[in-house]
């Protein structure tokens, strides 16, 4: 695996202090593939073909309780279930808006580490944002993740969980107007998806295997969001998957978006473009751009006029982000008329380009907000704003 670079400066984060000393995350048969799974439930002395059961519960039914198993004789069912489904992810805190369509969970991993993740449900489909890391390392100025520094990588299952147990509340359904089934993950909540690569990339394989190895989601379902690590942008694109890459630009011009978006010091607009144009001619897949607008910040016209001569002919799609502010932070949401000449002046270049919706914003619907809020505002850095450009969905 490539070692990609992580920007936190703060040791305690790359040590994860606050959080104990590092512990193993336990082993999930989210971890593993088919196979594997068979193979450690040869090792426990069962028999092979119940590796195969457990899994159609866990992915297949959505069912993690073993007294739910009753294809599965009891004794095995608890030994098994107690081996390979463990509790990964404990709820700390639930909020719901919009009727209860919008749902935001922070979850305590098994070492105090908190990660978030956030379910919507639309009248085509339902969607689940996660988290890849326990905080980031990315530096962005303006993300409370970001603020935090990286505490670690999730583990495989850790992030397969988190869509898994939103699938199973899918399924309860979300109300009258949504499919009662999950069908679209985005990899927008916590953290850099690409600085974890290998376990995320395993994630997505579980996550559009059909049952019972995994969920049976559709590739093209799948958004994988970056600041722009290219090396990892190239790597992506040569696995051969159709997923939706997005892209997390936030400004047109190396000046700004290298304070923006610190990683911008290393690979620059032009390289972090061609590589998204690559993927694209690679995968015939449209790029998504995210451009959360701050104002006086980014959202001024020639800026718009950049970022339209840069897109203009390219498989793109832009998607503008209003900031979410937080009171007393220095960042803030640009005004509507100027969130609207931003948005025509893109359009003008001829490039689709729309204003994401803002749906749970009440509930600290932007990554990191509700880990920040729940922690209280002393985050360090925390005096900049509370507000992350990936914390919501792509509209695809
Ligand atoms: S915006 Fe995303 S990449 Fe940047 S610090 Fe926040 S979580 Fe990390």
């Amino acid at each position: 695996m490539t070692t990609l670079p992580l920007l936190s400066s703060n040791p305690a984060t790359r040590t994860g202090a606050g959080v104990g000393r590092a512990v193993a995350v336990p082993r999930h048969l989210a971890d593993l593939d088919l196979a594997g799974r068979r193979h450690a439930v040869a090792a426990l002395g069962e028999k092979e073909f119940r590796a195969g059961q457990l899994s159609n519960h866990y992915f297949g039914r959505l069912v993690r309780d073993p007294a739910e198993m009753t294809d599965i004789p009891a004794a095995a069912r608890d030994r098994l279930a107690a081996e390979l489904l463990p509790r990964l992810l404990t709820p700390v805190k639930e909020l719901s808006c919009d009727g209860g369509t919008t749902r935001k969970t922070l979850w305590r991993l098994h070492d105090g580490a908190q990660v978030e993740s956030v379910l919507m449900g639309y009248r085509d489909r339902v969607t689940v944002c996660v988290s890849s890391q326990a905080g980031c390392g990315m530096g962005c100025p303006f993300c409370a993740t970001g603020q935090g520094g990286l505490t670690r990588n999730l583990s495989t299952a850790e992030i397969v969980d988190q869509v898994v147990w939103f699938a199973g509340e899918a399924a309860k359904g979300m109300g009258p107007d949504c499919p009662a089934r999950l069908s679209h993950v985005v990899f927008m909540g916590m953290g850099e998806p690409l600085a974890n690569y290998n376990r995320v990339l395993d994630a997505v394989r579980r996550l559009i295997t059909p049952a019972p190895e995994g969920l049976g989601l559709s590739q093209r379902h799948i958004t994988v969001s970056t600041v722009g690590l290219v090396p990892a942008i190239e790597r992506l694109a040569a696995e051969d998957l159709a997923l939706t890459l997005a892209l997390s630009l936030h400004a047109p011009d190396d000046d700004l978006r290298d304070e923006l978006v610190p990683v911008n010091q290393r690979w620059k607009v032009a390289e972090v473009l061609e590589s998204a144009w690559s993927y694209a001619a690679r995968t015939g897949r449209r790029v998504s751009i995210e451009y959360a607008l701050i104002r006086d910040v980014n959202d001024q016209p020639w800026r718009a006029d950049l970022l339209g001569r840069l897109l203009a002919g390219k498989l793109a799609h832009v998607n503008l982000i209003p900031l979410n502010p937080t009171p007393g932070s220095r960042w803030d949401a640009s005004p509507k008329p100027v969130e609207r000449e931003f948005l025509r002046r893109v359009r003008a270049a001829g490039v689709a380009a729309t204003v994401r919706d803002t749906r749970g914003r009440e509930i600290d619907g932007a990554c990191g907000q509700l880990a920040a809020s729940q922690n209280g505002p002393q985050l360090p850095g925390n005096e900049l704003s509370r507000v992350s450009g990936r914390g919501r969905k792509a509209e695809q």
